[in-house]
C-alpha cells in the first residue's frame, strides 16, 4: 500500500493541489470516510452525512477523506490534555517516583555492602531499576512541564 494514501487507499494524504483521480463505487467511498472517522463516536447524523457525502463526485469524497486523514496526523503532533488532566499526570508522576524511591536514593543493605565493596556509590538491580525508572518519570514530568498545554 502506498504511503501517500489512506489505509484504504482511495485518497492522498498529502495536500491535494487538483481535483484527484478515479471512479470508485458509494460503498467505497462510504467505507474510506468510515475509516478515515475510525475510533471517533458517530450519531445517526453524522451517519447520515457520512452516506450524504459519500454520493458527491469522486474527487470531492477524495478530498474529504485526505482532510480527515490529515487532520488525524496533525492531531497527533498536538496535546490535547486540559491544564486539569496534566496537573492530574503531573502529580501521577511525582507519586510514583516516591513510591519507585521512597528514601531518595538512599537504596537498601545491599546498595551498601556494593557501594563499600567498590569503595564508591553502587545500586543493587533493584534500585538501579527504580533509580532508571524514577529517571524516565522525571523526564516525562520534564515534557509536560515545558510544552504548553492547550486548552480547550
Ligand atoms: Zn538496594
Amino acid at each position: 500500500m502506498n504511503e501517500h494514501y489512506d489505509p484504504t487507499g482511495y485518497a492522498p494524504v498529502s495536500p491535494v493541489e487538483d481535483p484527484p483521480n478515479g471512479y470508485a463505487q458509494p460503498e467505497t467511498r462510504v467505507a474510506a470516510l468510515r475509516q478515515a472517522l475510525a475510533g471517533v463516536p458517530l450519531g445517526r447524523y453524522d451517519l447520515r452525512i457520512v452516506h450524504w457525502l459519500a454520493g458527491w463526485d469522486d474527487s470531492t469524497a477524495r478530498t474529504v477523506v485526505s482532510l480527515l486523514h490529515r487532520a488525524r496526523q496533525a492531531g497527533r503532533g498536538e496535546w490535547t490534555l486540559t491544564a486539569a488532566q496534566a496537573e492530574t499526570a503531573r502529580q501521577a508522576i511525582a507519586d510514583a517516583c516516591q513510591w519507585r524511591d521512597p528514601a531518595g536514593g538512599l537504596g537498601c543493605g545491599d546498595c551498601l555492602e556494593l557501594s563499600v565493596q567498590h569503595d564508591e556509590p553502587r545500586m543493587c538491580d533493584d534500585h538501579q531499576a527504580d533509580h532508571d525508572a524514577v529517571l524516565s518519570y522525571r523526564q516525562l514530568d520534564a515534557v509536560l512541564d515545558a510544552r504548553q498545554v492547550k486548552l480547550w
